[in-house]
């Protein structure tokens, strides 16, 4: 488990995620986890580590040039926050239709409050009617896994990734999850590990019950 604020791109947790899960004796073998993963860098993570990805790919995510420092994309709002904390107001593809190649995303900011921004310099240019962050979408670098993807095995082992929401709905709605009962990151840490070590509790004392029946 990883606690980081809302803003923050979840894909960049997975080497760490990955770490935790082999520090604690686990053999990873196959990650299955939702667009946010599907970026480049961890792809050729799984792939170093013998991993086999069951990852949607996204096209905001598995873009291809080097994102501007401090942008990060919030898949869950499919929005882009910029490093002053302002979200994109708005979204537009660019490009042809026909050549993936040239393709870009972008995302539009209010330039009212790129005026007033303390960190305008070399990303607003005084006097610009806008202000945009733009995705370039590059197939090419992802083609084995767009052709997985399209395989039975991705279709079959992408239909496990629900059990986890079932896990974060169970924590949400039965043990408080759903609001943050404390302030700052630290905080929020304790309320999540606590949650994550009752849930796990319950699992365990039930495989235990499974595998040993109480005598009647
Ligand atoms: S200038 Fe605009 S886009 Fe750039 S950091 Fe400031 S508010 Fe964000």
């Amino acid at each position: 488990m990883e606690v980081t604020p809302g803003s923050s791109d979840d894909g960049k947790q997975l080497s760490s995620l990955l770490s935790q899960t082999q520090a604690n004796g686990i053999s990873v073998t196959e990650i299955i986890g939702d667009t946010a993963y599907s970026g480049k860098d961890n792809l050729a993570e799984m792939k170093k580590e013998t991993i086999q990805p069951v990852v949607p790919l996204n096209p905001i995510v598995h873009h291809g040039g080097e994102r501007q420092e401090g942008f990060e994309y919030n898949k869950d709002a499919d929005f882009m926050v910029c490093p002053a904390g302002q979200h994109s107001t708005r979204k537009a593809m660019q490009g042809s239709k026909q050549s993936g190649k040239s393709r870009s995303l972008v995302f539009y900011f209010d330039v009212e409050k790129c005026k007033a921004c303390p960190l305008s310099e070399g990303c607003y240019k005084r006097g610009s009617k806008s202000k945009t962050y733009s995705v370039r979408i590059i197939a090419e670098h992802f083609k084995e896994q767009i052709e997985f993807e399209l395989s039975d095995t991705f279709k079959e082992r992408i239909k496990r990734r629900p059990i986890i929401e079932h896990k974060n709905a169970e924590m949400k709605r039965f043990h408080g999850m759903a609001t943050a009962k404390y302030r700052g990151l630290f905080r929020m840490r304790i309320q999540a590990y606590l949650t994550a070590f009752v849930v796990n509790v319950k699992r365990m004392v039930k495989l235990v019950e499974h595998k040993q029946p109480a005598l009647e």
